[in-house]
């Protein structure tokens, strides 16, 4: 590890998994460093978002396996969700893991400030401390890790009281019987998801032709007939007109552009996820000349915003909303402000959505090579042929590799399988690294597995799948 002692001042407002890491890379290169964080150290991801969520999402995988368990030769009598017990354990695994961000704060030396800052100029920060008190911390350079909030987009009702962003469904007193999500993107899917195992009656409805809309469309499909399983009604060119509540329930309008005219649902809770916006207000950035586009800060590939000395990483800057990236960028802001040269790179980015099986991506996927005119190979693998999804009662999945057919350069993989966040990062570390189809065809996979599946739709793309029919010509 380098380790360059050099006494230079790096502050870094938000401590999120882009802040957060930031700092302590910043500290391993001999920074002093401060993070200003005005709620509680993890951010969005581990108090709001990644984690609870995930957490909520075990439970409801652990309720779907044991109403399904007979067909595993188990029989389960009388399970049902302690909703008290699944919310301590949620707390549990937040506290857990804010402990932990916060001790490797304090191993690294970086002096934590509670309280909420604000920009006075590229080289100096006011903090708006619990006590009132402002403190004015000069530092050499600033991060802004800002992060980003819920969207509630100004539909007549969406403001009454009750209505739910991610933020209160993820800390409700009890599941609902019944919930509208607006919006079918990740988080919309995951939650509906989740709800729909602890017995709500759900509805996803989406403005667009089809839920997850920069997910392939093939695995959508697959993952749309699952939560159709689970009982959720989806509503797809669908626009919420108006929400009224009446009596104890909230009754939700709703406009289908699919030729079903106008609708009304009677709901007990409305959940909205429709996106995310920038945490930028109230920052100063506007007085300071920090370009920003639509309130997202603009930086170019080192992170550095308009103003030297200052940059901007995570949800408040990135074209991509993930803790992941968050933390990539803010490495990489790190490196920068300690005055070396690095760079980001967005050409492969792993993204998953967590249902039941799960779904996740990398590159580029067929269509957008179709898009991009690129002369792209796909390979398909369905899961019903793969032994190890069959075992554990998975086998509607799938597999595509998108790829050069002639040079076997790969450019994308998108699956929808038994732990599939995990399973994709065989293909991104095969993209990163270079490495075409030929070393994942020559690397031996272990059996019973689902990643024989990966080497299976690699072969496919040259129509050499060993567990698949050939195409009768
Ligand atoms: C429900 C949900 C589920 C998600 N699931 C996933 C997932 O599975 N995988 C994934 O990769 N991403 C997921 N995300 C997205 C992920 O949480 C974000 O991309 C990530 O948290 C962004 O990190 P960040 O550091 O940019 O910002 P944040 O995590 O939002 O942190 C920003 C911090 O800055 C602080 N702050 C803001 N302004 C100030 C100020 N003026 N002074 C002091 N402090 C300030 C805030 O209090 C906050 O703690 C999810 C998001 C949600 C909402």
């Amino acid at each position: 590890m380098t380790c360059e002692r050099t006494n230079r001042k790096i502050a870094i407002v938000g401590g999120g998994p882009g802040g957060y890491v930031a700092a302590i890379r910043a500290s391993q290169l001999g920074a002093s460093v401060t993070l200003i964080e005005k709620d509680s150290v993890g951010g969005t991801c581990l108090n709001r978002g990644c984690i609870p969520t995930k957490v909520l999402l075990k439970t409801a995988r652990l309720l779907d396996d044991i109403k399904n368990s007979d067909i595993f030769g188990v029989r389960v009598k009388n399970a049902e969700l302690n909703w008290e017990g699944l919310t301590k354990r949620k707390d549990e695994v937040i506290d857990h893991f804010v402990a932990g961000v916060t001790s490797l704060l304090k191993g690294n030396n970086v002096e934590v400030l509670h309280g909420k800052a604000r920009m006075r100029s590229s080289r100096a920060l006011e903090i708006f401390l619990p006590d009132g008190a402002i403190r004015i911390l000069e530092t050499d350079s600033i991060i802004l890790a800002l992060g980003s909030l819920p969207t509630v987009p100004p539909i007549p009702g969406l403001d009454l009281s009750g209505i739910l962003t991610s933020n209160e469904a993820l800390s409700l007193d009890r599941p609902p019987r019944s919930m509208m999500v607006i919006g079918g993107g990740v988080i919309g899917v995951e939650l509906a998801s989740a709800f729909a195992s602890f017995g709500a009656d759900v509805t996803i409805v989406e403005v667009a032709e089809e839920i997850l809309p920069r997910y392939d469309a093939d695995l959508v499909t697959l993952l749309r007939a699952t939560l159709k399983r689970k009982g959720i009604k989806i509503e797809t060119s669908s626009r919420v007109l108006k929400v009224d509540p009446h009596d104890d329930i909230y009754r939700v309008a709703l406009e289908s552009g699919e030729g079903a005219g106008k609708k009304v649902v009677d709901v007990e809770k409305v959940l909205v996820c429709v996106g995310r916006r920038p945490n930028t207000k109230d920052l100063n950035l506007d007085n300071l000349s920090v370009k920003t586009d639509r309130g997202r800060i603009v930086v170019d590939e080192k992170m550095s915003t308009s103003l030297d000395g200052v940059y901007a990483i995570g949800d408040c800057a990135s074209q991509f909303m993930l803790a992941h990236v968050a933390s990539t960028e803010g490495e990489v802001a790190a490196e920068n402000a300690m005055g070396r040269d690095a760079k980001m790179s967005y050409a492969v980015i792993p993204s998953g959505v967590y249902t039941e099986p799960e779904m996740a991506i990398v590159g580029i996927s067929e269509k957008e090579a179709v898009e991009k005119g690129l002369n792209a190979k796909v390979g398909r693998f369905s899961l019903s042929s793969n032994s190890r999804a069959v075992i554990q009662g998975q086998p509607q999945g799938m597999v595509k590799i998108v790829a050069d057919g002639s040079t076997g350069e790969i450019w994308g993989a998108q699956m929808f399988a038994p732990d599939a966040t995990d399973l994709v990062m065989e293909i991104a570390l095969a993209m990163r690294s270079e490495a075409t189809l030929d070393e994942v065809i020559a690397t031996i996979h272990a059996h019973p597995t689902v990643s024989e599946s990966i080497r299976e739709a690699s072969l496919d793309v040259f129509q050499r799948a060993i567990h698949a029919l050939p195409l009768q010509v």
